[in-house]
């Protein structure tokens, strides 16, 4: 089998570690890259990569099987569009495109030209989230009824067109959409309803931040949180089961789980100073009953974002990251902007 023949559209940061740090060259090998910016014409020529003079140059090389998107979100639909027109398939970074609209746009293409479209929903792999999704899949610590689930920095929107609406900026179609696509992927169940804010603490046009909160039909409640101007964090990750919880601090999976282990074992709590007053009801939980287990890493049962971009294209494999999934993500975001809107 033969390497997959690709070209990068938008050689910027993503584009790059795609190409520098998650393309396996037994799988894809990149044929070259076209930008418009002078800059990463430069970095890319630098890199000993090819670079085209024109998008028209990239869509009539018929070397080229596969094109990956990686340019501002405004442009993906148009690009992605033109790609798929070309005979060409096509990987698109997240989000896919500025609203459900202009998915329905490119997947209609899609349909059209039988071409391949798969966006990279990278996060799907993330440690941190694997180990979220052992614990909701197998109940270490009993059903999870609550899974609450943040990214907080402390530098504001970084200073390029995140900042502009009109290039697709701001939190919620950044970090929002990998939040809400593991939230979802995560949870089979439809969302009985939700509450959002939006945060504009920099005094920004693009929110800066957002809280959504959504209430699935099977009970299950999540909380996610974006925000850019937090100076200490919460943790990444925090989740309640009937039989326990787990905090995970970050990426590196510092943190602890912590397993009731016999209801019996209870002992009453006794009160303990807190602040100038006393309490039971907010008592840790007693150590007789409860144990405390390591995070351990866990290994995808799937196989990596470009193993099965190959697999779909050379042998027929379903994608892992779904259209129709996707496309259940856009339109809750599309969702939140009009319901903040009002
Ligand atoms: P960037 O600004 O660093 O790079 C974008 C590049 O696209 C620039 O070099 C720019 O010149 C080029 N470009 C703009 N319009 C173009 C056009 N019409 N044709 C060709 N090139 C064009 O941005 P970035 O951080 O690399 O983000 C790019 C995309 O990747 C965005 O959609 C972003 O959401 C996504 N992204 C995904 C992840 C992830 O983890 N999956 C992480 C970062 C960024």
């Amino acid at each position: 089998m033969t390497a997959i023949n690709i070209v990068i559209i938008g050689y910027g940061g993503m584009g790059s570690y795609h190409q520098k740090e998650l393309m396996p060259h037994e799988l894809v090998n990149v044929v070259g890259v076209y930008d418009i910016a002078q800059k990463a014409k430069d970095k890319a020529r630098e890199a000993g990569l090819m670079v085209y003079d024109s998008l028209e140059q990239v869509l009539n090389d018929v070397s080229v099987e596969a094109i990956l998107i990686a340019t501002p979100n405004d442009v993906h639909k148009a690009l992605s569009i033109a790609a798929l027109r070309a005979g060409k398939q096509v990987i698109c970074e997240k989000p896919v495109a500025m609203n459900v609209g202009e998915l329905d746009d490119i997947l209609a293409v899609a349909a059209e030209t039988g071409n391949t479209f798969m966006v990279h929903q990278n996060r799907r792999w993330d440690p941190d989230f694997l180990v979220i999704r052992e614990l909701y899949q197998r109940g270490q610590i009993g059903d999870l009824f609550q899974i609450e689930s943040r990214v907080q920095g402390a530098n504001g929107i970084p200073g390029d067109w995140r900042e502009q609406a009109e290039h697709g900026g701001g939190m919620l179609l950044d970090w929002g959409v990998h939040l809400i696509d593991q939230i979802l992927w995560l949870i089979d169940s439809p969302i009985k309803s939700m509450t959002a804010d939006f945060s504009y603490v920099l005094g920004q046009e693009v929110d800066d931040g957002f809280i959504l909160y959504l209430i699935f039909e099977n009970g299950i409640r999540s909380l996610i949180e974006v925000g850019t101007t937090n100076y200490s964090q919460l943790p990444r990750w925090y989740v309640k089961g009937l039989n326990g919880a787990a905090k995970i601090d970050d990426w590196d999976l510092s943190g602890e789980i912590v397993v009731a282990t016999n209801q019996d074992d209870l002992v009453a709590p006794a009160p303990i100073k807190a602040g100038v007053g006393l309490t039971k009801t907010m008592a840790p939980p007693s150590e007789e009953a409860t144990k405390k287990v390591a995070i351990t890493e866990v290994l995808p049962e799937f196989p990596s974002f470009y193993q099965n971009f190959y697999d779909v294209l050379r042998n027929g494999a379903a994608p892992i990251v779904k259209n129709d999934e996707v496309r259940k993500v856009l339109s809750l975001i599309d969702s939140v902007f009009d319901l903040v809107k009002l």
